[in-house]
């Protein structure tokens, strides 16, 4: 659901790190979410049933398990002789450059190494020697981060003049970018001894987040609730969002007061927890000499301080559509005093649902990203030609979707097609990041085959958005297209204005601790109950139990982490709507944008896409979308 994010392995490979995700840690995030297997039901075949056609083709990476291993000695060989580079790096351009160039090899074969044992791993999560493969590939990358550790530190003892003249040279020059974001650190690295301090910090500052974690995934009391067939389930997280999308109106309002008393049960604990957690954002930025947390996690990816008060404030200015939207949940669902938060999840529309064969969802996708041109298109039918996709559900296979891009693989789509609207939506959308993790790949050098952790949603986002548009374009069925635009909606609320609430709520918090100010529940409470009367408008009804929402979820403990969500989307429908209105030069961009990679900043990259997120102009383009669509349902729903 909305604080839920999809998996997205490729964005994550290229994460930058900081002392709250240790650098160890950065391939083991891969896969670390929603790390389950898929609950199947008894007619799920095993994986040897399902057709070929119908699976990935991974053999074009390995053809053998003998040439896995034996990639992975050549890849131990080669860190080997990384780390015996350690204080040789900066005698001359020619060492650096043979430093580097190794860096990247370890780096793209790893990265391919590790997809690959990944994947097996996912194709049937019961099978102990795909889990072996795996844990041997993870080794690896943690043995390539402790044994790279020193890198970066000795890059830094390099004179910045010394820099600039061996720069110039054409093998060097390409360089350019990684050496600028790189040198931008330099004014908050402290010295040998501080650092040491900061590196022993580290556990003792994460600890408020592991005590949030055990709390809230095991030791929280979990209540009982009669279900809409009369039997007793405990309510967690996970089934709370199954039961906020149940047509049983007082199941629905059982299961959202069970879940929040358990959180009541200890708010006092988590206030604590949870300024814990800013507390150590704010000890970090200190400690490396920046203002505010705030201008901390900007930092990481440079983007301007005005990206992030600039959407708060456009979507603060925008707060009466969501109003609006409120009031027409309350009219269509007949709910005479108001809408309550365990309304806000139900489907306006009643449809049967349809489903659709995977053939007929690959051609309405491959229909519905026609706008963006024919080259584009040709990566998506090369997905499906080639078999980068594995399509279905099969016993023990990992549950969800995901795109694994790699420098030296196609990039992969994983799948569970059950055929719903949602699924070929999430097609769309996984298909989007594989286009991008392919024209990155084509186009840039490997130390650029990335992309910025800020704009890793918005080209899936925009492939996503302009595909449920032509779904739309393609029904003149009121009820259908009522149908659409409530899902449309739906999204938007979900990621655009709850997740700038919520970012508006790390702002507040964050700030409370830079000031000194005490961190209560009782505040914290108060100042969610305030954002709700705000956001949501005269025809919402504020249950006492909602105010402890503030103090549930898990994204405050990642400092800083939600606006990206809200911001990418707001990029994403930009970019749609220039696509959609067929702007000249569009398609052009689009594709430049793309083949951009990590080569530039993130806020330079969306400049490329024609999308300048520090000025107004994108949230106020995704609002009139919004608007637009609530227009038409407000026309359609009796
Ligand atoms: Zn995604």
């Amino acid at each position: 659901m909305d604080d839920q994010a999809r998996p997205k392995p490729a964005a994550e490979l290229k994460m930058r790190t900081n002392e709250s995700d240790a650098a160890a840690r950065r391939f083991l995030m891969v896969m670390g979410m929603a790390m389950i297997a898929t609950v199947n039901a008894a007619t799920t075949p095993e994986r040897a049933e399902v057709e070929e056609r119908y699976k990935w083709d991974l053999g074009k990476m390995y053809a053998s398990g003998e040439q896995w291993e034996a990639h992975y000695r050549q890849i131990e060989g080669m860190v080997a002789d990384f780390a015996g580079r350690q204080g040789k790096v900066g005698a001359s351009a020619e060492s650096l450059l043979s430093a580097l160039q190794l860096r990247d090899q370890v780096n793209i074969q790893l990265e391919k190494l590790y997809a690959y044992a990944a994947m097996k791993r996912d194709e049937d999560m019961r099978v102990p020697s795909a889990q072996a493969l795996y844990q041997r590939a993870q080794t690896l990358a943690v043995k390539w981060d402790e044994a790279a550790s020193w890198f970066q530190p000795e890059l830094l003892k390099i004179s910045e003049d010394q820099l600039k003249t061996w720069l110039k040279e054409p093998k060097l020059a390409v360089y350019g970018h990684y050496f600028d974001d790189l040198l931008r650190s330099r004014a908050h690295i402290l010295s040998p001894r501080e650092e040491e301090l900061l590196a022993m910090a580290g556990k003792a500052t994460d600890a408020s987040t592991d005590v949030f974690g055990l709390l809230s995934n095991t030791e929280l009391k979990w209540r009982l609730v009669k279900d809409p067939e009369g039997r007793e389930i405990e309510i967690t997280p996970s089934t709370y969002t199954a039961a906020m999308q149940s047509k049983d109106r007082r199941f629905r309002q059982d299961a959202f007061l069970a879940l929040h008393h358990s959180y009541l049960d200890v708010k006092n604990t988590l206030a604590a927890t949870l300024a814990g957690a800013v507390q150590r954002d704010w000890f970090y930025a200190k400690a490396r000499k920046y203002p505010s947390s705030l201008a901390r996690a900007l930092d990481a990816e440079n983007l301007p301080e005005g990206v992030y008060h600039n959407l708060l404030k456009t979507i603060e200015a925008h707060q009466r559509l969501l109003h609006r939207y409120v009031a027409l949940k309350k009219r269509a669902l007949k709910l005479q005093e108001g809408v309550h938060f365990y309304d806000l999840y139900v489907s306006l529309v009643d449809v049967p649902e349809r489903t659709y064969s995977f053939e007929e969802g690959r051609d309405l996708v491959l229909e519905g990203v026609k706008p963006f041109g024919p080259e584009y298109v040709g990566v998506y039918r090369q997905a499906f030609d080639s078999r980068w996709i594995d399509v279905f559900e099969n016993k023990g296979k990992r549950s969800g979707a995901y795109n694994m891009g790699t420098y030296l693989s196609a990039p992969y789509v994983l799948m569970n097609y059950k055929g719903t609207f949602d699924h070929v939506s999430t097609l769309a959308h996984e298909l989007g990041h594989a286009a991008q993790s392919w024209f990155a790949k084509e186009n840039q050098p490997p130390v650029y085959s990335g992309y910025p952790m800020f704009t890793a949603e918005v080209a899936s986002t925009a492939a996503e958005i302009v595909f449920k548009q032509s779904m739309l374009d393609r029904t003149q069925d009121p009820k259908e297209r009522a149908y659409l635009i409530n899902q449309m909606l739906e999204d938007m609320r979900g990621t655009v204005f709850r997740q700038t609430q919520f970012a508006e709520f790390d702002l507040a918090v964050h700030t409370l601790a830079e000031k000194g100010e005490p961190i209560t529940a009782e505040g914290l409470m108060k100042l969610c109950r305030e954002q709700y009367v705000r956001y949501y408008g005269p025809d919402f009804v504020i249950d006492p139990e909602l105010e402890v929402e503030c103090l549930r979820i898990p994204h405050y403990y990642r400092g800083y982490y939600v606006y990206r969500y809200a911001d990418s989307y707001c990029a994403a429908a930009a970019i749609a709507h220039r696509i959609l209105k067929k702007e000249p030069g569009v398609r052009e961009q689009w594709l430049e944008f793309l083949k951009t990679g990590n080569s530039k900043y993130a806020i330079d990259m969306l400049k490329v896409a024609g999308v300048d997120m520090t000025t107004p102009k994108p949230i106020e383009d995704a609002m009139s979308l919004f608007e637009r669509l609530l227009g038409e349902l407000e026309r359609l729903l009796p």
